[in-house]
């Protein structure tokens, strides 16, 4: 059976999202939407040229009717933020973007997955005008700013990050909540380490935490590290792989988090997020996810619905 991926939205981040699918073989069909037609032409055609270096799959420009028999929706459609701007602040925007999306998707089938920012405000909203579960609309949430932890860790402790055990989970923006009290390393927790100096960590949660700000003041976007870690979330979904990513979707089984969309560790499958965990942590961590969650709350008190 054809393996088949739309993307909405082919600026930076959906064009980068479309060259790690295409790069990883995961998809036999890459179906591209822009509101401006002839970005999502073009990338289509740039990426066609490529097929003697990938996998075997077709790329071309469809409308978004055109895409809905696709097993995942990918959105990444929408405005970015400039180096002094919040997440939060491109809410109202973008929230109008999403909601025209999501009316258009409530037939759907397939699993969505929201990349658009803020990604986790954008998740609430797509669930409630789509109408779809909400295990099958699946934010990016916090996998990027994990894998950003586990790269910096990584770097400074001369360790593979693969091997570096590591989650970032709340927010993805200026609230999200660095685990550091279960980071392990070979079984062995972090403090214990002797490469490990406990004073590093306040340099090494500004650097994950504000690492958009960074990249966006030196280059004007992030796409590459997104990219990629769309791929590999699309390919959980795609091979059934179960594995246990921190995304973002509207939380139903956790009481004190009912009804707010926000990334915990959560396990991935071909019928999208299939079960959420809740991470062992200690008293200020607790604190940390429950202001993450209230800053959310405030930003859909705030949120115009016109
Ligand atoms: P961009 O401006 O390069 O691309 C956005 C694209 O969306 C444009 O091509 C535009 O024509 C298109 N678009 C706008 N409205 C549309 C609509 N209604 N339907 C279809 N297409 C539409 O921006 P970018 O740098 O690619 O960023 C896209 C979004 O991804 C931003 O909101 C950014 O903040 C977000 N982002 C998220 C993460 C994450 O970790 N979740 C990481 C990086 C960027």
């Amino acid at each position: 059976m054809k393996r088949s991926i739309g993307i909405i939205g082919i600026g930076w981040v959906g064009s980068s999202i479309a060259m790690s699918i295409l790069q990883s073989g995961i998809a036999d069909e890459l179906l591209l939407f822009d509101s401006n037609t002839q970005i999502a032409e073009g990338e289509a055609m740039d990426l066609s040229h490529g097929a003697s270096f990938y996998s075997a799959a077709e790329v071309k420009m469809v409308t978004i009717d055109e895409m809905l028999h696709a097993d995942v929706i990918v959105i990444s459609a929408g405005r970015a933020g400039n180096a002094s701007e919040s997440r939060l602040n491109l809410l109202q925007e973008n929230a109008k973007i999403i909601r025209s999306i999501g009316a258009q998707l409530t037939n759907y089938k397939g699993i969505v997955v929201v990349v658009t920012n803020p990604v986790d405000m954008l998740t609430k909203i797509l669930t409630e005008i789509s109408k779809l579960p909400s295990h099958r609309v699946i934010g990016s949430g916090t996998i990027l700013d994990t894998a950003r932890l586990k790269q910096t860790l990584g770097k400074i402790l001369n360790i593979d990050p693969h091997s570096v055990h590591a989650q970032v989970i709340g927010e993805h923006g200026d609230s999200e909540v660095i685990l550091w009290s279960s980071i392990k390393i070979g079984g062995v927790e972090l403090k214990n380490l002797k490469n490990w100096d406990i004073t590093w960590q306040t340099k090494v949660d500004e650097e994950v935490r504000y690492a958009a700000y960074n990249i966006i003041q030196r280059k004007g976007a992030t796409n590459h590290a997104i990219g990629l870690a769309t791929a590999h979330l699309l390919k959980s979904i795609l091979r059934d792989e179960r594995r246990v990513l921190t995304v973002s979707k509207v939380q139903d089984s956790i009481k004190e988090l009912h009804g707010i969309a926000l990334s915990l560790p959560t396990i991935i499958g071909a019928k999208g997020a299939i079960d959420t965990l809740m991470p062992d942590m200690n008293a200020i961590e607790k604190d940390q996810l429950m202001s993450s969650a209230n800053i959310l709350i405030k930003a859909a008190e705030n949120l115009d619905r016109s």
